[in-house]
């Protein structure tokens, strides 16, 4: 692991390696269910199946992996959301929403 591009310690092939994992998941029948019903993990709320995108909760970035319990169904305003957000202003929006539920 290189420091050379200024990475933060993130290994670019390993973050690759595990893209190509969440892209395999993405075909499972453990994926279809979990879509099936349309509903975006972050608010709730239900969208066309396939209008749902894969989103890890730790992001690879930061060192979170394809694993099944860190992947979870979005709706594209949720992951725009994140997107735009800060780490932190994204968890702080989370828990205004359980709190608001
Ligand atoms: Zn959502």
């Amino acid at each position: 692991m290189t420091d050379f591009f200024g990475f933060d310690g993130i290994d670019e092939e390993e973050i690759r390696r595990e893209k190509a994992r969440a892209r395999e998941l993405r075909k499972t029948r453990w994926w279809q269910q979990k879509t099936s019903q349309g509903k975006c993990h972050y608010c709730g709320g239900t969208v066309s199946p396939k209008e749902l995108t894969m989103d890890h909760l730790v992001p690879l970035a930061r060192g979170g992996r394809s694993a099944k319990n860190n992947l979870v169904p979005s709706c594209k305003d949720c992951n725009n959301r994140k997107k735009s957000m800060m780490p932190l202003e994204w968890e702080e929006f989370l828990a205004g929403r359980k709190e608001a539920l």
